[in-house]
């Protein structure tokens, strides 16, 4: 029986499913010696389990009684339990690179996936349990109904796996949802990257701004300084067309023109 009462607010649904728990577990492999972080701990469901398979866990946990309890369940042990909001969160502070695994809260999802591009150079893997909707943007390819800035700007640093789905009947409170358990692996530092990364996310943020709209038009003045042919690239083509490289082509080639 759950003695805490699931705060909606910080998107608490409790895994209690012993089957995917283990499912989890497998999948994410861990070693005695990896630095791992749980963003989300809650009751503990993943926290316990894998703390007897590595040496060191530190989990981020937002909620001031789930703290509470945490630390009196984990002390003395090798858990680490930090009281913080994962999105303001400095993942830099550690100065080795780190395994990251969450049960995510719905309600915060996308905003945290964001919050840790921009410390992926301290990311070996992310694993993440999600709504399924969410991961099948995350995952969608081009001309696909679900491709949408969610799945470029995560697609140019990830190589992206669904592994598996969970029911809502394995949490509680059950979510009105379906989850997804999925894995992000940073890409090589030495693929094709966009020169200015700001410009990147700002052409991909206003390509998909109103989906339906053709891309010479979304884009506004830019396009003006699109050479489409060069691109094989034809201007009434929508935003859901373009794939990861041609966005990078494209903002590239504006940032040549001086735009930022
Ligand atoms: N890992 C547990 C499990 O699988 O049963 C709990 C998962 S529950 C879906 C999400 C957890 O993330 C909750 O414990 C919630 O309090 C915590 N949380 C929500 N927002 C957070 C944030 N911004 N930073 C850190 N933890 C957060």
């Amino acid at each position: 029986m759950l003695l805490h009462k699931a705060r909606k607010r910080f998107g608490q649904n409790f895994l209690i499913d012993n089957v995917i728990i283990d499912k989890i577990l497998a999948s994410f492999s861990p070693q005695a010696e990896d630095f791992v972080i749980e963003i989300g701990p809650g009751l503990s469901a993943i926290t316990k389990p894998l703390s007897c398979l590595v040496n060191k866990l530190t989990c981020i946990e937002i909620d001031r009684d789930l703290v509470r309890v945490l630390k009196k369940k984990f002390d003395n042990c090798n858990v680490c339990i930090i009281e913080a909001d994962a999105l303001k969160f400095d993942f830099n502070q550690f100065n080795c690179k780190a395994r990251v695994i969450g049960n995510l809260p719905y309600n915060i999802s996308t905003q945290l996936l964001f919050r840790l591009m921009e410390f992926d150079e301290k990311i070996i893997d992310g694993y993440f349990m999600l709504q399924r909707e969410v991961v099948e943007r995350m995952i969608s390819r081009p001309s696909s109904s679900n491709y949408g800035r969610l799945s470029v700007m995560l697609q140019e640093r990830y190589k992206i796996e669904k592994l598996f789905d969970i029911s809502p009947s394995s949490f509680n409170p059950e979510p009105k949802v379906f989850s997804s358990f999925v894995r992000l692996i940073p890409l090589s530092v030495d693929r094709i990257k966009p020169i200015n990364y700001d410009l990147f996310s700002k052409v991909v943020s206003q390509s998909f701004s109103q989906k339906r709209k053709i891309l010479s038009n979304s884009l506004g003045e830019w396009s003006n300084y699109i050479p489409w042919d060069k691109l094989n690239i034809s201007p009434k083509s929508r935003a859901e067309n373009i794939s990861v490289h041609e966005f990078i082509e494209i903002s590239d080639i504006l940032y040549e023109y001086g735009f930022c």
